[in-house]
């Protein structure tokens, strides 16, 4: 066994050396190395900038309560959304004819005060906010005291992939708090918004709307709902993930949700990749 993987690494060395970094063979040699899991027990949870941190207290503080009590047993990694504020700075920037990069930078500085409160109000149980959830320190962070803050918004500024129309930045910050998850091979990704889960079309404007407990992501787009509870380029993403197969968007808003869903209750909506 060990041998066999010996030889993988060389054929896939030779074969890095030589061919087109997209080469059909040489991403068939690079799918055999197994994966890797950097933080196989933490836990991405993003707290919503419009549907939790923007409605202020009467939201955040039994929030608060519920990641102090739930660190004692889970590894925590904390994304928080923008929400209004962005929302405001976007209509502004794009009214100026500014570009996406530049709104992506408007948009991660908001979600970055957002974790700045949040990590204010988690500071005396000795949890911190990062300015980069990369950061080297933060499975040291997890070991010490079992849970960070972050902003949510994937740092790709001025570069951030602009989308087919218009300026607003595709990536924000469900997809920032999904890359973290995924790419850190994390064992579940929680979504805390301000309504049950999914619906077959916007509880707030549809008052009929009926509640969807589980769906993949194929069954969205068929249902086209590929725009609704998660920003749309998320769909692509978790269908892709090698890790984090399923994400669940529970209500924040009501009391024990977060910490069931830690729990692995099905609590809202289970997003699946397949
Ligand atoms: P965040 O605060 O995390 O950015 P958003 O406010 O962007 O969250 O997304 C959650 C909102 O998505 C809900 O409050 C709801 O109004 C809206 N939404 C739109 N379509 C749907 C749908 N089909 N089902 C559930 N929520 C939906
Ligand atoms: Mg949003």
């Amino acid at each position: 066994m060990e041998r066999l993987m010996a030889n993988e690494t060389t054929e896939l060395e030779a074969l890095l050396m030589q061919r087109s970094l997209t080469d059909p063979e040489l991403l068939a040699a690079a799918e055999t190395a197994a994966d890797y899991r950097i933080l196989p027990d933490a836990t991405v949870i993003k707290i919503g900038g419009q549907s939790v941190i923007d409605r202020g207290r009467a939201a955040v503080y039994p929030l608060v309560e519920e990641i102090v009590a739930a660190r004692k047993s889970h590894k925590l990694m904390i994304g928080t959304g923008a929400g209004t504020r962005a929302r405001h700075l976007y209509s502004i920037a794009a009214a100026l004819n500014l570009p996406a990069g530049v709104l992506s930078q408007l948009g991660a500085s908001v979600a970055d005060q957002n974790a700045e409160m949040l990590g204010q109000l988690l500071a005396k149980h000795g949890i911190s906010h990062v300015s980069n959830a990369g950061l080297s320190a933060v499975p040291l962070f997890l070991a010490e005291v079992n849970a960070v803050v972050f902003a949510g918004m994937p740092p790709y500024g001025l570069w951030m992939p602009p989308a087919p129309e218009g300026v607003i930045p595709p990536y924000r910050t469900d997809a920032g708090c999904f890359l973290v998850a995924e790419q850190f091979g994390c064992k579940a990704m929680i979504y805390v918004k301000d309504e049950n889960g999914l619906y077959d079309a916007n509880p707030k404007t549809a008052k009929d709307a009926k509640f969807i407990a589980r769906i993949s992501v194929d069954e969205m787009k068929a249902r086209g709902l590929h725009d609704s509870i998660l920003e749309f380029p998320m769909l692509d993403l978790l269908k892709a993930a090698r890790h984090v197969r399923e994400v669940q968007v529970v209500n924040g808003l009501v009391p024990g949700n977060l910490t069931r869903a830690l729990a692995g209750e099905h609590v809202g909506t289970i997003i699946t990749a397949a």
